[in-house]
């Protein structure tokens, strides 16, 4: 136990960030980062975008907060923004991913259990997935490590290996409701889902009547080079789930569908107090209005192309590194041994990348992210990453 006055529920990287703009962060020794995690994958714009900041200190002289009993002309605009770039029809908005991905759970349940009459209640997850710390998204995640000490958990939820689709037509029965994932496996290691595979998860989904929920917490809001991530497959999914680059920061999660979904949540059926405030709003509508004015989904499908043609080029011959992986800006660089050493010295050398597992390098830079800043990314892994293949080398 440490002497913080903070639960212990993260190993802290031994860093204090002070202040962050754009792609740069300092720390209260007044040392320059550039920020190759974003707070993982949360400020896809960089940090403290000027039209972000702008409307959330205009909607702070203005009205922070009423209860969702009243209307809401921001949360009817976020929506509408949303619905309008997306295969969803309504949004229902929370404060978090696994929120988001409990309301995706309940949607789910209630759509069989009160629109469709069925008794259908089972959600099939695939192992090394990760969908929150609630209690039944820790039992949706496909980990055990999340799940120690917690029991017991939740009835209803079945994993099976991904890209195992007859693991999954196996799994199937008449109580399940539905089929949920995530198309880039992200804190699994990212692991991206194959697009056949995802053409025959919806084929079988509406073979057999079953609701298919993917988790773009991650992926979403242009990460992977489009703006959700199932655009790069020729899919549609019944419901979907956003958070981390939403907000550009404030707290935000949204659970979305479409219509023939829409009405299984009615007045009473499902809630939260701060889901869809006027003050979090306003940094959402900002968030998409600059995504959209400033084509970041575009450049982040051309900044992933230059960064993993670089990456290829820098690290492609070195023998501890094992594969590079991933969709847009969400890359992860498969090393041969445990990545840790390596994470902790570019850190020490002013660049800040984040674990996915033990072996996987992950970059998440800001979709606005500058070929100069991926030179010296690039450069600053490389430099990390050869010196540590000498070792190895004199070392054995
Ligand atoms: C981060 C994440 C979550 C959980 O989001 P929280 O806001 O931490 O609750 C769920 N699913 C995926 C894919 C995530 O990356």
């Amino acid at each position: 136990m440490s002497d913080s006055a903070l639960m212990d529920t993260y190993a802290r990287f031994p860093i204090t960030l002070v202040k962050g703009k754009g792609s740069r962060l300092w720390d209260d020794q007044g040392k320059e980062y550039i920020d190759f995690m974003s707070g993982l994958a949360v400020t896809n714009l960089g940090h403290a975008p000027d039209a972000v900041k702008n409307a959330l200190v205009q909607q702070l002289d203005q009205l922070w907060h009423v209860s969702n009993l009243f209307s809401n002309p921001n949360g009817e605009k976020a929506a509408k923004l949303l619905v309008d770039h997306s295969c969803a029809d309504a949004v229902f908005f929370c404060n978090s991913g696994a929120e988001a991905n409990e309301a995706a759970i309940k949607i789910a349940r209630r759509y069989h259990q009160k629109l469709k009459g069925n008794d259908r209640y089972e959600i099939i997850t695939f192992n090394q997935s990760f969908h929150g710390r609630t209690l039944a998204t820790l039992t949706a995640t496909g980990q055990e490590k999340v799940k120690e000490g917690f029991l017991p958990l939740p009835e209803g939820f079945r994993h099976v290996p991904l890209h195992d689709i007859a693991a999954l037509e196996a799994a199937v029965n008449d109580k399940t409701a539905a089929i949920m994932l995530e198309l880039v496996q992200a804190e699994g290691g990212v692991i991206p889902v194959d697009g056949d595979f995802l053409r025959e998860v919806r084929a079988l989904c509406d073979r057999h009547g079953i609701l298919l929920i993917l988790d773009e917490i991650q992926t979403g809001m242009g990460r992977t080079g489009k703006l959700f991530a199932y655009e790069h497959y020729d899919v549609e999914p019944d419901i979907f789930t956003l958070a981390k680059g939403l907000g550009s920061g404030v707290p935000v999660g949204a659970m979305l569908a479409k219509a023939h979904v829409k009405p299984a949540f009615v007045p009473g059926a499902h809630a939260t107090t701060f889901g869809a405030t006027p003050l979090i709003m306003s940094a959402v509508i900002a968030t998409i209005e600059t995504m959209l004015s400033e084509k970041a989904v575009e450049r982040a499908a051309e900044a992933s192309d230059y960064l993993l043609k670089q990456l290829n080029e820098k690290l492609g011959g070195l023998p501890n590194v094992a594969s590079i992986r991933g969709k847009g800006l969400l890359i992860g660089i498969v090393c041969a041994a445990p990545a840790g050493e390596a994470i902790a010295e570019l850190h020490k050398r002013g660049l800040l990348v984040v674990p996915a597992g033990p072996n996987v390098i992950r970059l998440l830079p800001n979709l606005l992210v500058s070929h100069e800043d991926i030179d010296a990314a690039v450069a600053l892994i490389a430099a990390v990453l050869t010196e540590q293949a000498a070792v190895k080398t004199a070392n054995s």
